[in-house]
Order: C-alpha cells, then structure tokens, then sequence
C-alpha cells in the first residue's frame, strides 16, 4: 500500500475543494492530528492523520521549495 509523504509547510491538494474554491492547503500542524489552513481563505481545519492522509490528494508545493513565497502562518 502507497503511503504518501507529506512534510509540515507543504502546500498540499485534497481530494475534495474547501467551499471557497480554492483547493491548496498548508500544512501548519503535524502530530497525531494534523493542522491544514485554506490558502485562499484563511480557514483551517484540524483532523485525525488517518483521515488525512485518506484525502490527500497530492502535494503541490514542498515546504522546501518554498523559500521565496515566505507566508506568514
Ligand atoms: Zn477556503
């Protein structure tokens, strides 16, 4: 079985969209649970990493390729 990698400051895409359109996510929180915030809107959500890795989608920005898109957090 695939198990996707994922690493804290990854801008990641879900398999569904938030409802504001935008579908790229930080990941600002890593640990049992983790912590992803809407890039469009500012929202963010806290869940299990089981039902997160289940909808992932894919990782879009690596956190290390984004040193010079610096957001603030
Ligand atoms: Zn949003």
């Amino acid at each position: 079985m695939e198990r996707k990698r994922f690493a804290l400051g990854d801008v990641v895409q879900m398999k569904k969209p938030h409802p504001c359109g935008t579908n790229a996510w930080k990941v600002i929180r890593m640990g049992m649970d983790i912590r992803i915030k809407c890039t469009g809107c500012g929202h963010s959500v806290l869940m299990p990493r089981s039902r997160f890795e289940k909808r992932l989608k894919k990782v879009l920005v690596p956190a290390a390729e984004q040193e010079s898109t610096n957001g603030d957090v």
